[in-house]
């Protein structure tokens, strides 16, 4: 997942560009709006956490913008401490979570995790996709119960493609998806992913297919019919 972070406080964005890359997801940092704005016309990003307070050009702003060129990617808000008002104006500008300064890192973390979540279907902490099963919460995969051990990148690699599912993803986009600016990634590189990736995943129905010359799909997985509302699904 490829995160941009528009902070302008130095120690809070550097404290959050750490511990966000250090679980392994894509970051690059932008600190002042009209960096933010450029940057989100200019990559694919999956998340964006926005300050409000920021130089040149208003967090409202770029928000407001984003929205207008019709961009759906989650946006986690920061704000000042007891500011009402700003919250409240930027959700209904179109952000999706806020986090009010100072806040604690886990929180956040796990806020960025719930929202990565929803681009992957789930609601819940854990992704289903036939035997494979990826928990977000501790990041890790399991494959008919066994755990997969994958690299960071791999598995930076399963999550864009489970939050693509049935739908072609090209080289291009892993690159954009998995990189930070100023890192070389070639598309060789991505095909040497994608077969590690498969040698430890495809098993049964689990199956990233590829599309010559275009890119590569996970893909779909037929739901077993269920014969009406199950009744365990909730306990207590
Ligand atoms: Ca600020």
């Amino acid at each position: 997942m490829r995160i941009l972070i528009a902070e302008d406080d130095r120690v809070l964005a550097d404290g959050l560009l750490r511990s966000l890359r250090g679980l392994g997801y894509a970051v690059d940092q932008v600190a002042d709006g009209v960096s933010a704005d450029a940057a989100l016309q200019s990559s694919d990003f999956d998340l964006l956490i926005l300050d409000l307070g920021l130089p040149r050009l208003s967090g409202f702003e770029v928000l407001r913008r984003l929205r207008a060129r019709g961009a759906k990617l989650p946006v986690l808000i920061l704000t000042a401490a007891d500011s009402v008002e700003d919250k409240v104006r930027g959700l209904d500008l179109g952000a999706d979570d806020y986090m009010a300064k100072p806040f604690a890192l886990q929180e956040l973390e796990a806020r960025v995790r719930a929202l990565g979540r929803r681009g992957m279907g789930g609601a819940t902490a854990v992704i289903q996709h036939g035997p494979l099963q990826y928990d977000t919460t501790g990041r890790v995969v399991t494959l008919n119960d066994a755990m997969v051990d994958l690299s960071a990148r791999e598995l930076a690699l399963l999550e864009v493609l489970l939050q693509r599912v049935g739908r072609l993803v090209s080289k291009d986009q892993l690159v954009e998806h998995l990189c930070v600016w100023g890192e070389e990634v070639s598309t060789n590189a991505i095909e040497v992913y994608v077969h590690r990736l498969r040698k430890k995943i495809e098993v049964g129905p689990v199956r990233i297919a590829t599309v010559r010359g275009l890119g590569y799909c996970l893909e779909k997985i037929a739901q077993p019919q269920t014969a009406g509302a199950t009744g365990g699904a909730r306990d207590g």
